[in-house]
């Protein structure tokens, strides 16, 4: 197996189990890896420090393990089956009401560059690594052994989210059953729901805001909400449920609109109130010409480096001054950034420029994140993306 030796005083973040290794920690590489190859690390002075898939790139190594043990079927069973107790305890692998959740939530569940979420008896796994990649039928099978008759399919959906330039060839698809369909309905917090893992973004659905979605559903009764980067209507489904009086939902995407539309229908019939527009959410606020009682902000990751975070906040403060402005007086915004390189305080300050700027006056009732089935490693501080605000605007 190559060997990776690091330089000296390189070891201290491994120490602290962080278990990334950045290409310029490294001293000397005793052989010739592939990418995705699984490598040993070790210190300067000749200390085993961790076992992970090599890469070419500023993270040259993500770690699996920090003894030296086999990467085998058994181990890949063992993590699997780690997650699954985890997702248990928390009680989205056994709620009645929920059949979608994340299984596998890469470094949070100590498995560096995986992501698989389930969708009813359909598991969809998501390289972000090439050794993740190359693993992926070890990782099918894992899931068959530990889920039993409780998965019927495994779907590989990496084309999009490996680096371009490792060139895997990946194609996406099932792995194991599933045959042609990628559609099916599946139900979060007794809320029904089309997901379309083959043409969806990320995995087909945001399971990231399941929980935000209970809160918008306890303030909607009542109220007119509008649901900016709407995509297939998750918020619009629980504001219904809610007791909403109208409900807009806006997104770019036209094929997500329409999936909102389908999903609002699903849950509560062809006369329900609520409309799906295709657009930019800014122009939407800009040109709509009225108030609403309750606002949602989700927007994509405006800031996926900390270069472009200066333009990021000028982003995320104008859309948040825009929607403060134009929520009806005692109304409510939930405005979000999935932003990583966002962090919670700067998201705070952001936000408070965008009140200041709307000259209203704004509590915070509520400060949000990630669900438990998505968890933070505690020693990889990265881990932790999504931050929300519920506002009460006087
Ligand atoms: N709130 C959603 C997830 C939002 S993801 C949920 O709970 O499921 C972000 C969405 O913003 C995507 O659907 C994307 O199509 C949309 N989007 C990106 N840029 C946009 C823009 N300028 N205006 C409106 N929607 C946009």
């Amino acid at each position: 197996m190559t060997k990776i030796f690091l330089k000296r005083g390189k070891e201290e973040s491994l120490g602290r189990r962080h278990p990334w290794i950045f290409s310029g920690a490294i001293d000397r590489i005793d052989g010739e890896p592939d990418e995705g190859d699984v490598v040993d690390v070790y210190s300067r002075s000749g200390e085993f420090l961790a076992r992970g898939h090599y890469q070419i790139g500023s993270i040259t190594v993500r770690v699996l393990s920090f003894v030296q043990e086999e990467i085998d079927g058994l181990w890949w069973r063992d993590r699997i089956a780690q997650a699954l107790a985890v997702r248990r305890a928390v009680g989205v692998a056994n709620d009645p009401q929920t059949d979608c959740y994340r299984l596998v939530h890469g470094e949070g569940d100590n498995l560096p560059g995986l992501i698989i979420d389930i969708y009813g008896g359909t598991a969809v796994v998501q390289a972000h690594s090439v050794g993740m990649f190359r693993s992926r039928m070890a990782i099918a099978s894992a899931l068959r052994e530990v889920y039993g008759d409780g998965i019927r399919a495994v779907y590989d959906k990496s084309a999009q989210t490996l680096p371009f330039k490792a060139d895997t060839g990946a194609v996406d698809g099932y792995l194991w059953g599933g045959g042609e369909a990628t559609e099916q309905v599946v139900t979060e917090h007794g809320n029904r729901f089309y997901v379309d893992w083959g043409i969806g973004q990320k995995t087909g659905f945001f399971l990231d805001q399941r929980e935000n979605r209970e809160l918008v559903k306890r303030y909607s009764a009542g109220r007119t909400v509008l649901n900016t980067f709407s995509y297939t209507g998750g918020f619009s489904v629980y504001a219904l449920a809610g007791g909403a009086r109208e409900v807009v939902s806006v997104d770019s995407s036209a094929s997500a609109v329409r999936l909102a539309c389908r999903n609002a229908e699903l849950n509560f019939g062809a006369d329900v109130h609520h409309e799906g527009v295709a657009s930019d959410a800014f122009e939407y606020l800009k040109e709509c010409g009225r108030t609403f009682d309750l606002i949602i902000l989700d927007p994509p990751a405006f800031a996926k480096h900390h270069k472009v975070l200066g333009n990021a906040t000028k982003g995320y403060t104008r859309l948040n001054a825009r929607a403060i402005s134009q929520i009806a007086p005692g109304g409510i915004l939930f405005t979000f950034s999935c932003s990583q390189a966002v962090s919670r305080e700067l998201f705070r300050t952001t936000v408070f420029t965008a009140a200041a700027i709307a000259g209203r006056n704004v509590r915070i009732l509520h400060q949000l994140t990630q669900p438990a089935d998505h968890p933070v490693n505690i020693y990889h501080p990265e881990g932790e993306y999504l931050k929300g605000l519920v506002l009460y605007v006087e």
